[in-house]
Order: C-alpha cells, then structure tokens, then sequence
C-alpha cells in the first residue's frame, strides 16, 4: 500500500520488508542510519525492544511502551505509535462511536495498550481481560493516568454489560486457535471487533449470533496511512492504499 501511495505522489522511495533477528536488531536500527533511510515500521517481536535503541520517542507512543514508526531526520532517530490513531480512524470512517460505551478489551499487549490509550478517554468505561493477570493490572494502572474508568476483569461474564468487545490477543491468527472468549456470551446488539485483518473464526461466530464485526483491516490501513504522513510530510491517497492493501491481502 506504501508503494502505491509512493507511486500516485510521484515520490522516489520503495517500501521493503526486512525480517530482522531479535539479537540484531541494534545492528538493523544503525543499519536506519547508515542507509539514509527515511524511516520504517516495526512489527512483532521488535516494537518495544526498540525504544531505547531511539534518540526520541514521541509522548504518545512513550506512554504506550511500543512503537511501530520510526522516522529518520539528519540521523536522529524519532519513534512513534501510529496503532491506537489507526484503530480509532476505522471505528469512525466505519460509522461506530464509542462515547457513552462499555468496552472490552481481551489482550493486554502492545495492541491493546495502543487503543487502549484512546479508547480510556473516550468510552464510559473500560475493561481489560488478560491471560496474564498482571500485565493486564500493569496496563490499567498505566491508563487510570488518562482516565478514570479502566478496570481489570476477572471474569468475562456476564458480558452484556458491554456494548463493544475486542480481541486484541494473536487468537484467531490460525484457524483451528480456540476463541478468545466463549461466543455463546455474546448478544445481538453487540459490536465485535478483531485486530486481526481479516475475518477470524470469532467475528463470524459473533456474525452468527447477530452481532456487528469489524475486522483489522481498516486499523492496518489507516496506522499505514499516518506511517506515511510522518515519513514524507504528505497526504497520501488513502483510497490507492486501501485498493492495494486489498489486493494484496485477498
Ligand atoms: P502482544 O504484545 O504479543 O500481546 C498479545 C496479547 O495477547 C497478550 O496480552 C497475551 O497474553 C495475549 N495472548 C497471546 N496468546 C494468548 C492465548 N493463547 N490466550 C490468551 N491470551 C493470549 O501482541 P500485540 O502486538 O498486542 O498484537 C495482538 C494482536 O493484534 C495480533 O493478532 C496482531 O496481529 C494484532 N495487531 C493488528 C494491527 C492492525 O493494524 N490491524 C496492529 C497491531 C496488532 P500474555 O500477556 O499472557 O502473554
């Protein structure tokens, strides 16, 4: 989708995948420096090993402990998250506001701390269930910072106290995963969302039980899309990234 966007501008780069070792990964960021690199994303397992290989991170993704962009400048280099604005761009151009909602957030990694920190200031309440109870505590200690109502779960039911649920754990990456939480909970008037870009075996339960779904590919989009905005100070044709990334994924 970046290629794409690169091409429509007119823009000289090119947007390459690099699979890079853990125990590498401080030769690889020098490796940002020594190529001239405009910048790159970091994906899992990398995004919050890499902070203190940076000269800078941005306040938001410094309170969200990952980040996914990095931007190269005169070789300094700056770390931002662009996940939470990403989810929290596909919720509004899918039409779904959250103020006034109960929320659940099932995951208490890097992704759920990304929306999470957006989600805390906009929803009625908030709630993490992790598997790791925790690094869930750990998580809304943190957001009690930007607000008030972010609690731990011990136990997901009764679950029709939410009026949105979502699975920010890797369950659902492969189909024969079990589901993050049992779908015989959920109820028509929900909205089930996962950060996995495509329809997982969870949202088409939850289809099956006459919930709303939304998928990640919206979020994966629109984090690309302000990646590329920090990388070149331009706005790109969101409608060429979305047509490649479908493209792509298809
Ligand atoms: P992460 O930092 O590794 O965190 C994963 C979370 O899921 C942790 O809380 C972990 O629990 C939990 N988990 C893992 N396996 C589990 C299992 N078998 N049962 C229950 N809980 C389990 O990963 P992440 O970066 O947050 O990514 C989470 C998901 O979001 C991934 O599927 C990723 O692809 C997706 N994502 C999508 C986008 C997008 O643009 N659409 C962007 C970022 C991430 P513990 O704490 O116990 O380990």
């Amino acid at each position: 989708m970046h290629n794409a966007a690169f091409e429509a501008l007119g823009l000289d780069y090119c947007y390459i995948p690099f699979s890079v070792h853990p125990d590498l990964l401080s030769a690889a960021i020098e490796g940002i420096r020594a190529l001239n690199l405009l910048g790159v994303n970091i994906t899992v397992p990398h995004k919050e090993r890499v902070m203190p290989m940076l000269d800078k991170i941005n306040g938001e993704a410094s309170f969200i402990g990952a980040v996914n962009t990095i931007v190269s400048s005169d070789g300094q280099l700056t770390g931002y998250n662009t996940d939470g604005r990403g989810f929290m761009q596909s919720l509004s151009e899918s039409g779904i506001n959250v103020r006034e909602r109960n929320v659940l957030i099932v995951g208490a990694g890097g992704a759920a701390r990304a929306i999470g920190y957006y989600l805390a200031q906009e929803v009625k309440a908030l709630y993490i269930y992790g598997r790791t109870r925790e690094r869930a505590e750990r998580l809304v200690q943190d957001l009690k910072k930007v607000a008030v109502n972010v609690s731990t779960l011990q136990d997901i039911s009764p679950a029709d106290r939410f009026h949105m649920i979502i699975n920010a754990t890797p369950l659902g990456l492969r189909d024969d995963d079990p589901l993050p939480l049992d779908t015989g909970l959920l109820h028509r008037e929900q909205m089930v969302c996962d950060l996995i870009y495509r329809d997982t075996r969870f949202l088409r339960e939850a289809s099956k039980r006459g919930c709303a779904t939304l998928n990640g590919l919206g979020m994966l989009l629109w984090q690309g899309v302000f990646a590329f905005e920090l990388w070149t100070g331009r706005r790109p044709d969101v409608e060429i990234m979305r047509k490649a990334l479908a493209d792509t994924i298809s």
